[in-house]
């Protein structure tokens, strides 16, 4: 049996450890866009902060797979699925066929209003985006993040640790909307107060214009300007899902599955960020963005297609924020 996975985020890595251990006949390959896919994607903003580094968060291909034997094709972009031939397509033309096919492929960060600005700024979801934002940082003295949520404000702990002048820069309405794992948007709130970020609480951006070749100025809707050579979009994240299109495959927000994991095709699942499953306690689809709802639904759907018969309960936000040791919290001390 070939079982073939579509990313090497948590969610594609439990899930070959998973098919492993059900089916030792099965051949098992994993694929990434990204040409060193193996990396602790929630380190990146303590790299950036300049207190990891890249050796810290690497990891090695004999280091994830010890045990088990996987092929991994690096740096290979699915562009689209055929489900009615079991194939997946590659930008370079190349195809790939399976038997059970995993689409694990994360979320990236949804530019929204932003999006014609999208030169002009830097975003953060890999390896090689946290490489290039750390290297601006070095040359940068002030800071514009933009978002409002839980990596814009880990964002600005870290550029104030390589000491830049940082300003915050959110929707009033969308800041910290969820109780994250018993932080409130109180607590947030407080820890910010308290430090040096300059906090702008508005109704979006109006314009990000660039003033000499270097220095960049943000307007926000209520005309606040703020210049600065570094600007930095931290909007919420969505689904990476637009290889799906003329699939058959059926997706809203994300890919939906049921509570097995499994789409509307029978050998093809989905998990992690890319998944909108059914909440079987709530009786409805979710997306629940983190790496432990990703490691937990990557190894039902692991067990699924290595032919058990699992149901995936999401038992709480499963939103990991015990970063080595320390909460979002007690970071800022
Ligand atoms: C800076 C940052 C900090 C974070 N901090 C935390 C945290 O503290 N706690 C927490 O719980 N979560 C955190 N997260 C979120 C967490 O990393 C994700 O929820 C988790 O990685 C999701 O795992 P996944 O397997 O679904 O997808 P991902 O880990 O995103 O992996 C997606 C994989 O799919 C591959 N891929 C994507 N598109 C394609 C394509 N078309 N073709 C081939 N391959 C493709 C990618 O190369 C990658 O290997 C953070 C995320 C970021 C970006």
């Amino acid at each position: 049996m070939k079982y073939v996975i579509a990313g090497c985020g948590s969610a594609g890595i439990s899930a070959a450890h998973e098919i492993a251990k059900w089916d030792d006949k099965g051949e098992i390959i994993i694929i990434s866009e990204d040409h060193h896919p193996f990396y602790r994607r929630m380190h990146l903003v303590e790299f950036i902060a300049g207190r990891l580094q890249e050796s810290n968060i690497i990891r090695t291909e004999q280091d994830v797979f010890k045990d088990i034997d996987v092929k991994v094709l690096a740096g290979k972009r699915i562009v689209s699925i055929k489900p009615e031939e079991n194939r997946i397509r590659f930008t370079d033309g190349e195809n790939q066929d399976y038997n059970f096919l995993l689409l694990a492929t994360g979320a990236k960060p949804d530019l929204n209003e932003l999006e014609f600005y999208q030169n002009n700024f830097y975003s953060v979801n890999s390896l090689n985006d946290a490489v290039r934002l750390k290297r601006a940082a070095a040359e940068a003295e002030s800071a514009v993040i933009i978002g409002s949520n839980f990596l814009a404000v880990e964002l600005a702990r870290a550029f104030l640790n390589l000491g830049l002048e940082t300003h915050l820069v959110s929707r009033k309405e969308r800041f910290w909307t969820r109780d994250a794992m018993g932080v409130t948007k109180n607590d947030i709130e407080a820890v910010l107060k308290n430090s040096q970020v300059r906090r702008h609480d508005d109704r979006g951006i109006a314009d990000i214009q660039d003033i000499d070749g270097e220095m960049w100025r943000v307007i926000t809707k209520s005309g606040v300007k703020i210049d600065a050579k570094l600007i930095v979009s931290a909007q919420r994240m969505a689904p990476n899902i637009g290889y799906t299109i003329y699939s058959g495959i059926k997706t809203d927000r994300g890919i939906l599955v049921n509570e097995e994991l499994r789409t509307n095709i029978p050998n093809i699942f989905a998990a992690g960020d890319c998944a909108q499953f059914y909440d079987i306690n709530r009786g409805m689809h979710r997306i629940n963005l983190g790496w432990a709802s990703g490691t937990k639904q990557g190894q039902t759907a692991g067990q699924n297609m290595a032919g058990k018969d699992k149901v995936y309960v999401i038992a709480n936000d499963e939103f990991f924020l015990d970063l080595k040791g320390k909460n979002l919290l007690e970071r800022w001390k």
